[in-house]
């Protein structure tokens, strides 16, 4: 497994750092230990390979697909299938719920704020647990401000009694500010260490580390069940357009893009987590009636487009004023507002 660098990891002073650990209860029977497969006859040893390839629950084991645990060495199909079945039992189902369970369950979907009133009502009410958003717009737009702001308004209590958590920031572009949260928590007159103290940093270096880096965070939220609240992955696509040149790579480009979206997708899902990606743009020219029209459009292709739940388009206004559209979702209208960036993050236009 990659080594993952987390900076930061806590150490300060009990009564600066906030205890997310109260309160959990509800959540417990939401991660099941893949240790509970040792009640199932299942040997502690499949366990830790189990563990090793990223599967700390009996979620993750029955999100894997069968072909992936055949990878692991020694795993025959009557192993895979005395697990898959035992994952069954455990889970007490057979994959089917009722309406009414699973409405039970979408109330554990959270919302996170973004900083702006307006922004958090385009969304729905603001960025939601279980379900990955993506942001996408040319330099500038504010992609990153915004990651930093959910680093820190994460943290907070908000709607429908959340109880704020711990963030996990993945870097592609080495454009992580601790000095940013600094200011963005004074705005929010929170404690400075406290707030840098409940965010874990990890910069990936290349395309595959990226990836590698999942199973760290998918071990690392597992390890602190119930207390990580958001992944941040800015940008996604950063490293892809570097490691993949040209159109004979496009293909190989695209596969391992879907199995980082799908992993994205099981984690926030496995741990109700919200993903929130940040991604970049390409400009195309369209001929129309002879002038030359320019339209942007995020990276990533259909991939990409059928991953995120949510899709964000950002356009640069005047000064320090952003426009957010949404251009893709299953249940918001398509509406645009504007928002602006501070030095405490992203804010709403003072009336
Ligand atoms: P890229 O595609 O290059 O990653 P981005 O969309 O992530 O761009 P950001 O870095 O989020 O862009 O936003 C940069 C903008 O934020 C700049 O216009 C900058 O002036 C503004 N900005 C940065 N720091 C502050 C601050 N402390 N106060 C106000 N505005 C700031
Ligand atoms: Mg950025």
């Amino acid at each position: 497994m990659a080594a993952v660098e987390l900076m930061q990891e806590g150490s300060a002073t009990t009564e600066e750092k906030t205890d997310y650990s109260e309160d959990l209860d509800e959540e417990e029977v939401f991660f099941q230990d893949i240790e509970m497969l040792t009640e199932h006859n299942i040997a502690q040893e499949d366990i830790m390979l189990l563990k090793k390839m990223g599967i700390n629950t009996i979620k993750g084991a029955q999100m894997a697909m069968r072909r992936k645990l055949l990878q692991i060495k020694g795993f025959t199909e009557e192993k895979v299938d005395k697990i898959k079945e035992a994952c069954c039992r455990i889970s007490l189902s057979s994959g089917f719920m009722t309406a009414l369970e699973v409405s039970n369950q979408r109330k554990m979907v959270f919302k996170l704020s973004t900083g702006s009133d307006k922004l958090d009502k385009l969304l729905g009410g603001g960025v939601e647990s279980m379900s990955i958003t993506e942001v996408f717009g040319e330099f500038r737009t504010g992609k990153t401000q915004l990651s930093h702001t959910l680093c820190v308004t994460a943290q907070m209590p908000g709607k429908n009694g959340y109880i704020g958590g711990k963030v996990m920031f993945i870097d592609t572009e080495h454009t992580f500010r601790p000095e940013r949260l600094k200011t963005i928590s004074d705005r929010f007159n929170l404690d400075q260490t406290a707030v840098m103290e409940n965010i874990l940093y990890a910069r990936a270096y290349n395309s595959e580390h990226q990836f590698e880096l999942l199973n760290s965070v998918a071990a690392k939220f597992h390890e602190e069940a119930g207390i990580f609240k958001l992944l941040i992955v800015d940008s996604i696509m950063a490293l892809f357009r570097v490691d993949f040149n040209g159109i004979g790579e496009l293909a190989d480009r695209q596969n391992k893009l879907g199995q980082m979206m799908s992993r994205l997708q099981k984690i926030s899902e496995e741990f109700n987590v919200a993903v929130f990606i940040t991604n970049q743009i390409t400009s195309e020219f369209n001929n129309n009636q002879n002038l030359l029209e320019e339209t942007h459009k995020p990276v990533g292709g259909n991939i990409l487009a059928h991953a995120s739940t949510t899709r964000i388009a950002l356009k640069k206004g005047k000064g320090n004023k952003r426009i957010a559209k949404v251009y893709d979702s299953p249940d918001l209208e398509e509406c645009e507002i504007t928002y602006i960036i501070t030095n405490g993050g992203i804010a709403d236009i003072k009336e």
